[in-house]
């Protein structure tokens, strides 16, 4: 059981191989066809997965382009230091509890999309990134896993300067220019992931591998992330949480994103994105 769905033109999509499958077609009208309504349906879309052998194809994912799988949620996480190795980098204490940042929804992209980059302190980040299914308040670590629908793969880009020019520094607009959350390919439900506690998580920028770590070293896990957030503001389906980054950033090496530069990520069972930076015009000084 289990499904892998997309966004093609703004319509859900199961995948299977090279091949893809409108869900409001392949349903005949029992899963709706926007992306952010065919969350609420998991069960319908994992018994539809399973029928895929038999569905006639609606095109080939060679010849379209994938809109994020999650296009508008309402909420969007991201959780700073979640592993020691990075934590060590940054030169910065192992937070004792979550670090938890806005990522407004509004810089959600597509796993394509250019990330446009308007100084030259532009940074890259892999996560795993969580996607709510039934919301909630207060929910219990142990019940955590019923209420996430799937996983994909995000960037928590990072204009450097911005996160920390003010004092204190204060993250969310550093990381919420538009474009700076790419997320997908896919969203993958929880069922087709072997262990999510323990997925092999890497950046590439063009040829040279940067960042290479697992969510084993996670130090707030999956668990603890969600019933914490939830215990603090009500989750709603499709809200996003980015998990934190392993070590390997641009700003501890001296190497920080350059036009033309090509962000590979890849996350064990969820897949590969690649986004290619642009910089664009300069941001306005206060
Ligand atoms: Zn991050």
């Amino acid at each position: 059981m289990g499904f892998r769905m997309a966004n093609i033109d703004g319509r859900a999509a199961l995948v299977d191989g090279v091949h893809y499958y409108d869900v409001e077609t392949t349903s005949a009208g029992g899963v709706p066809s926007d992306p952010m309504e065919a969350l609420t349906y998991a069960d319908e879309l994992s018994e539809l997965q399973a029928t895929l052998d038999t569905s006639e194809p609606s095109g080939r994912l060679a010849d379209v382009t994938l809109d994020a799988p999650v296009p508008r949620p309402r909420n969007c996480f991201g959780i700073g230091l979640n592993y020691a190795d990075h934590a060590a980098e940054s030169g910065m204490e192992l937070p004792t509890s979550p670090v938890v940042f806005t990522k407004f929804p509004s810089c959600i992209v597509g796993p394509t999309a250019d990330v446009e980059m308007r100084s030259d302190g532009v940074d890259y980040e892999v996560e795993l990134v969580v996607v709510i299914g039934l919301g909630g308040k207060d929910i219990a670590k142990k019940d955590v896993w019923d209420r996430i629908v799937g996983l994909t793969i995000g960037q928590d880009i990072s204009d450097r300067p911005v996160q920390f020019s003010a004092s204190p520094p204060q993250f969310n607009l550093g990381k919420s220019f538009d474009t700076f959350g790419p997320i997908g390919p896919y969203l993958v439900s929880p069922d087709l992931v072997a262990d999510p506690s323990n997925l092999r998580l890497s950046t590439k920028i063009n040829d040279e591998v940067r960042q290479d770590g697992t969510t084993s070293q996670l130090i707030f896990d999956i668990p603890a992330l969600v019933s914490y957030i939830s215990h603090i503001t009500t989750l709603t389906t499709g809200d996003l949480i980015f998990t934190g980054t392993p070590d390997g950033v641009g700003v501890s090496q001296g190497k920080l994103l350059q036009h033309g530069d090509v962000i590979t990520s890849v996350i064990q069972d969820l897949g590969t994105m690649t986004n290619r930076c642009v910089r664009v015009s300069d941001y306005a000084t206060p």
